[in-house]
Formats: structure tokens, C-alpha cells, sequence
């Protein structure tokens, strides 16, 4: 019948394809058969849960050895400019990072110090503000002058893509900073060896305040955190008669000593005698090594809900408060009201619910100051969730706040989930005439005050 048709040379072909076709189809059917023992969902998965899995699985895959695709790239990209390519090719990343010299030692019968005691710091620092009125510590009342610290290690991330996310994240906190007129610090030297990890914004944020007596309000913000609210201005007002401004609960705090009662990821502290007394109070956990690990013991003795690790800074500011609160409680805010700190993973799969229901400048629950992703470590080896997921939802935080930056030049991006952007407004040839909705592209505080002409 075939042969009919289609002749017997043509025949015999269409049969050898068809038969070839039959041990394709027996290759495939195996080969779902393996992956479904091997990573598939398992003996009650279904076959689309089957190819989800084993898309996800490649995926997953694609994204864990991507970033050393990217350095590959780079180290070859170089070498093409390069008069001998050889060199390039031997070339290894480590070489460009050497460390010269042994990090200074401290007696370690001597007690930590993070510097030369103070004890006079309010006077030098209004002195010092009267001989500089150009530089006061106020912008305007209730608008006082404020620098955003952050930074992170002066070692590339372990995985490179992590330097990406660094770049995000500081890219999200010019942006916040711009608009509400306060200025940034981006600091990468550990400033003191003993001090590293989370301990390294102590020795930071003490030299900052010294050098900076124009600054009124030092606002630290750890590197895994962004604005989500790009439109929500601080109410200093509120913090008039307070030194130390937190996100937590007091009874969290005093009554549970729960170690998550505050956070220690974002917070404002004001520059005065009270903070260099707060910052020699708050150190003495962190030297690294035995001070450090045992420290670690005790907090997570005295803490409830902290798991066996080494002295960290949160955990000791909420053992300081509690052992010590009648020295330091009064000076200190701990603010529920909005996240000046809001923990990632409350937060993350309500913003499509949020742009549904509200708008920013609320800086609560329904659209958040701050979003943190704690315990991601997206520049380090070690998270204490999958990697995959945290990028993933750094990234929607990334544009949910992107995305107000956008709106004010007429842009969005498609999604949550993309880097790509739509037009949202066409462009008109007055674009003078575009409103400001949020008020935030020439907000108050950078208008000068004009002497009214006579
Ligand atoms: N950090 C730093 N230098 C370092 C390591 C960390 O300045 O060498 C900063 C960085 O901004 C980081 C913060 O310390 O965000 C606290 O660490 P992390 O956010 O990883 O702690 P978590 O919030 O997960 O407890
Ligand atoms: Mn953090």
C-alpha cells in the first residue's frame, strides 16, 4: 500500500525512519523513567509536577554554575585584547587579592577597646557646630542632617552573582537617599581585624560619628536590605528625646529576652556622648575567638529562641538592654509603628497584594519601609535558606522599590519578577506638566529659601 504511494526505495526509507522513530521514543520514555526516579516528584507525582521538577531541576542547575560562566567570560574577554593571550589564560583570581602583612595583634591581657575614651563628646561637638554654621546638624526643624551607612566585605563575594546583588542593593539605597536628601557611606575595610562580620559597623559607625559632627542621625543599614517604600519619610519628631531608634517590641524585648525582639539590621542612632557610651557598652562581645564564642554561650543561655552560634551584635544589644535598662532603656525607640526593618519573609509574597490595595509613603505592613533579608547571605557560603530563593525574592523587592523610582520618569518594570521595563505614560512635549503623585521628585526639603525681593 506504502509502496504504491510513495515507490519502494521511498517506502523502505519511511519504514527505517519510523523504526529509528520507535527506539527515540523508547530512549525518551526511559529517560523520563530515570529522571523521575532521580529527581522527579516521586512516586504520587503527577507527570506535569514530573516536568516541572525536572525543569526546575535544570534550572536550578543552569543558575549554580552560571556565575563561573561569568568569570570565565571576563578572564577570556581579556585575553583577546591582551599581546600574549597565555598570560591571561594562567591568569587566577586569587593573585589579585593578596593580603601583605599580619593584622596588628592587641595584648590580650588588655580589655577590647574601640578607641580612646571620650568623655566630652556633646561639648566638642557643639563647639565645633557653632564654628561651622554652614554646616548645621539640622536641614531644616525636625529634618536633621542624617547619614546612611552601609558595606560589606572587601573580599569579592564567594559567588559573583552575590556582587550583583550588592550592586542592587546599593543602587535601591542612592535612590531612597537622593530623595530624601540624606547622604551615604559605603565602607568596605575592616576597620578593625578583631572585629569582623557583624560586629564590623561598631568600629565604623564610632569613627563616623567623631568625624562627623554635622551629622545628626547616623541611619546604619545592613547590605542585605532595601527600601521598599521609597516615598515614606522618617518621623524624626518622634525621636526628639530618644538616642537609639530600633524596629521591635519591648515586650519581646524586657519580659520574653527574646534574641528577635529588636533588630540590629537597620537602625538610627543620633550622634552624642550617650551613643559612644552605648558603643562601648555594646562591644565587648565581639572580638573574634574565644571572647567571641563564648559570649556566643551565654547569650544563647540567657536569649530565648537563639540557636548555639558565636556573639552576634543583635543578640548582644538585647542582652545589654536587658541586663542594663535602667541605664539605657530611656534613650531607646523601639518602633513597631512602621519597618524600619521588615523581615523578608513576611513580606515578599504580599507586594503584588499591596500594589492591589495601597500605595507608598505608608512604610507599615501595607507597604514596607524596609524589606531585610536576613539570614540569605547572599555575598557568603553559607545561608540559612536555599540561594535560589532568597535571589529570587531580592529581586522583587528590588523592583517593587525600583518600580517607584521608575514611575517618575514613566517607566515600570513588566513584573515583579523582571528586569525588563514598560512604558506606563506616553511622552507629551510639556513634560513639565507630568504630576509628581508621590511628591518625591522635587520633595520640600530641597527647596531654598529665597529672601523675598523688596
Ligand atoms: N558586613 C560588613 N562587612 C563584612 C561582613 C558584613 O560590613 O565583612 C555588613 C553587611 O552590610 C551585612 C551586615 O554586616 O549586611 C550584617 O550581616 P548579615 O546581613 O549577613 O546578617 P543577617 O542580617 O543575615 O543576620
Ligand atoms: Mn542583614
Amino acid at each position: 500500500m506504502l509502496e504504491r504511494c510513495v515507490g519502494t526505495l521511498r517506502a523502505r526509507q519511511i519504514q527505517r525512519a519510523i523504526r529509528h522513530g520507535k527506539i527515540t521514543l523508547l530512549c525518551l520514555f526511559m529517560t523520563v523513567i530515570v529522571l523521575r526516579g532521580t529527581i522527579g516528584a516521586g512516586k504520587f507525582g503527577t507527570p506535569e509536577q514530573d516536568i516541572d521538577d525536572i525543569r526546575q531541576h535544570f534550572y536550578a542547575h543552569r543558575k549554580r554554575v552560571e556565575p563561573h560562566r561569568v568569570l570565565e567570560e571576563v578572564q577570556t574577554t581579556d585575553a583577546a585584547k591582551t599581546a600574549d593571550p597565555n598570560n591571561y589564560e594562567k591568569f587566577d583570581m586569587n593573585k589579585l587579592f593578596v593580603d601583605e602583612g599580619e593584622d596588628e595583634k592587641r595584648d590580650p591581657n588588655k580589655q577590647y577597646s574601640l578607641g580612646p575614651k571620650i568623655s566630652d563628646w556633646d561639648e566638642q561637638r557643639s563647639e565645633w557646630l557653632k564654628k561651622n554654621p554652614t554646616l548645621p546638624n539640622f536641614l531644616r526643624p525636625n529634618k536633621p542632617r542624617v547619614l546612611l551607612v552601609t558595606g560589606s566585605s572587601p573580599k569579592p563575594c564567594e559567588n559573583p552573582v552575590g556582587d550583583h546583588y550588592l550592586l542592587k542593593s546599593i543602587k535601591n539605597k542612592i535612590d531612597y537617599c537622593r530623595i530624601h536628601g540624606i547622604e551615604i557611606f559605603y565602607n568596605m575595610a575592616l576597620l578593625d581585624a578583631e572585629m569582623a562580620g557583624f560586629w564590623a559597623k561598631l568600629p565604623l559607625i564610632r569613627k563616623l560619628l567623631l568625624s562627623h559632627p554635622e551629622v545628626e542621625f547616623l541611619w546604619w543599614m545592613d547590605s542585605d536590605a532595601m527600601f521598599t517604600d521609597m516615598a515614606f519619610e522618617v518621623p524624626w519628631e518622634r525621636y526628639k528625646d530618644h538616642n537609639l531608634v530600633m524596629h521591635g517590641w519591648k515586650e519581646m524585648v524586657y519580659d520574653e529576652k527574646n534574641w528577635i525582639g529588636l533588630n540590629t539590621g537597620s537602625f538610627l542612632l543620633r550622634n552624642c556622648q550617650w551613643a559612644l557610651d552605648l558603643l562601648d557598652a555594646w562591644a565587648p562581645m565581639g572580638p573574634k575567638g574565644k571572647i567571641r564564642d563564648d559570649a556566643g554561650k551565654i547569650l544563647t543561655r540567657e536569649l530565648k529562641g537563639r540557636p548555639v552560634f558565636e556573639a552576634d551584635d543583635q543578640s548582644a544589644m538585647v542582652y545589654l538592654l536587658i541586663t542594663q535598662r535602667d541605664k539605657w532603656g530611656e534613650k531607646v525607640y523601639l518602633e513597631s509603628a512602621y519597618y524600619l526593618h521588615g523581615y523578608w519573609g513576611i513580606l515578599v509574597d504580599r507586594y503584588e497584594e499591596m500594589i492591589e490595595n495601597y500605595h507608598p509613603g505608608l512604610g507599615d505592613h501595607r507597604w514596607p519601609l524596609v524589606t531585610h533579608f536576613v539570614g540569605c547571605k547572599p555575598c557568603g557560603k553559607f545561608g540559612d535558606y536555599p540561594v535560589e530563593r532568597c535571589l529570587k525574592q531580592m529581586d522583587r523587592a528590588f523592583n517593587f522599590g525600583d518600580n517607584q523610582v521608575l514611575n517618575m520618569y514613566g517607566f515600570e518594570h513588566r513584573t515583579l519578577a523582571s528586569k525588563k521595563v514598560k512604558r506606563i505614560r506616553n511622552e507629551t512635549s510639556t513634560p513639565l506638566e507630568v504630576k509628581d503623585e508621590l511628591g518625591i521628585r522635587h520633595p520640600a526639603f530641597k527647596v531654598v529659601k529665597v529672601a523675598a525681593s523688596s
